[in-house]
């Protein structure tokens, strides 16, 4: 089995809260992106560090009630759109890890 890609946008300053990645999705469906502290990663759009990022509650929705399939194609967007922002602001670092340990 391959193991899955890991996608994390850090920002530049620790903003975010201490809480399950179930916990991080279910607010940031509900309009709050809040950065996990715990597993040090953004929400899906990476819109807690980045809130020009944010999607539309619905995408949230859609992105929520989807399997992993669609979930990664939809992630695959949204990280398109945080390195297009990326040669705008110059305020991001983007870090594509595989195989991360912990
Ligand atoms: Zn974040």
């Amino acid at each position: 089995m391959e193991q899955e890609p890991e996608i994390l946008i850090a920002g530049k300053e620790k903003k975010g809260r201490e809480m399950t990645p179930d916990e991080q999705l279910a607010e940031w469906v509900k309009g709050n992106s809040i950065h996990n502290d715990t597993t040090g990663e953004c929400c899906p759009d990476f819109s807690c560090c980045q809130p020009k990022l944010g999607i539309p509650i619905e995408q949230r929705l859609l992105f929520q009630r989807s399997g992993q399939r669609v979930r990664y194609e939809m992630l695959g967007m949204f990280l398109g759109a945080a390195i297009a922002g990326l040669t705008e602001g110059k305020e991001m670092k983007v870090y594509i890890a595989e195989d991360e340990p912990g």
